[in-house]
C-alpha cells in the first residue's frame, strides 16, 4: 500500500503515518526527518537543506526529489510505504508519479489531514521533537513520561528552530502557496481523502483505518 500524507505543517501528518507504519507495516517516510539526521550528521546535504528550512522555505526540488527517489528504492518499500511531507509541490508529485509508473505501480490514497491555521500555530509552539529518533510529542496532547526526555530512547527533547512562530507563519504562507494545490492534483486523480484533523489523534486514526481497511 503506497499513501501520501498531506496537511499543513503541524496538521499532525506524522503522528499519523507513524501510526499507519506500525498498523500496516510498512515505511514511515518523512523528507523532513531526512533533512534533519542530516543537518545532525553534518553532512553536505544537511548543511544545505538548513539554510531553507531555518527560512521556513522549501528545500529545492532537486536535492529533495534525489534523497526521495534513492528512499523508495531501497527493499523495504517494495511492499509500500507512507509518504509525510513529500511532495510538497506540484514538480514534486509528477517525478514521484513516473517513478511509480515505471515500477507499474500506482499511489493508492493521498490523506489530506485538515486543520485550519488558527490551530496550527498553537499545536506547533507545543511541540516538542527528538532528533536521535524523530518521536515527536507535544507538551499538552501527547506529553512525553518525563519532562523533555523521550520517551522511546532517552534523549532530549527540543522545540525544532522551525517552529517558532514566526518561523510557521512563514511555512504556513509556503504551503498556502506550493503544497495546497497537490489537494485538486490528488482530487482529480480520485485518490484523495480527507479527514478531520482537529479531532483527538486516536479519533483521526480511526477515521484513516476506515479509510484504508482494517
Ligand atoms: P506534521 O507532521 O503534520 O508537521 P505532527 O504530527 O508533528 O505534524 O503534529 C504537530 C504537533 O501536534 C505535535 O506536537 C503533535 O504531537 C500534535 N498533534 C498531532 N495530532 C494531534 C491531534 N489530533 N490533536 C492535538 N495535537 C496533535
Ligand atoms: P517537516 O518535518 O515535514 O515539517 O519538514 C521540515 C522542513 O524540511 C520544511 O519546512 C522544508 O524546509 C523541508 N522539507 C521537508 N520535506 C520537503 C519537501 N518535500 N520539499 C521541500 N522541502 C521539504
Amino acid at each position: 500500500m503506497k499513501i501520501i500524507m498531506l496537511g499543513a505543517p503541524g496538521a499532525g501528518k506524522g503522528t499519523q503515518a507513524k501510526m499507519i507504519a506500525d498498523q500496516y507495516g510498512i515505511p514511515h517516510i518523512s523528507t523532513g526527518d531526512i533533512f534533519r539526521a542530516n543537518i545532525k550528521e553534518q553532512t553536505e546535504l544537511g548543511m544545505e537543506a538548513k539554510t531553507y528550512m531555518d527560512k521556513g522555505a522549501l528545500v529545492p526540488d532537486e536535492l529533495t526529489v534525489k534523497i526521495l527517489l534513492d528512499r523508495v528504492a531501497k527493499d523495504d518499500c517494495k511492499s509500500g510505504y507512507v509518504l509525510d511531507g513529500f511532495p510538497r509541490t506540484i514538480p514534486q508529485a509528477e517525478v514521484l508519479d513516473k517513478a511509480v509508473k515505471e515500477l507499474n505501480e500506482t499511489i493508492d490514497y493521498a490523506i489530506n489531514v485538515e486543520v485550519p491555521d488558527e490551530n496550527i500555530i498553537k499545536r506547533m509552539s507545543g511541540r516538542r521533537a527528538c532528533l536521535a529518533c524523530g518521536a515527536t510529542y507535544h507538551v499538552e496532547h501527547v506529553p512525553p513520561k518525563k519532562e523533555g526526555i523521550c520517551d522511546r530512547c532517552g534523549k532530549e527533547l527540543v522545540l525544532r528552530d522551525d517552529d517558532k512562530p514566526e518561523t510557521v507563519k512563514k511555512r504556513l504562507e509556503v504551503y498556502h502557496a506550493q503544497t495546497q494545490p497537490l489537494i485538486e492534483y490528488y482530487n482529480k486523480k480520485n485518490i484523495l481523502k480527507e479527514v478531520d484533523g482537529t479531532k483527538d489523534m486516536k479519533d483521526v486514526f480511526a477515521d484513516i483505518v476506515k479509510i484504508l481497511g482494517a
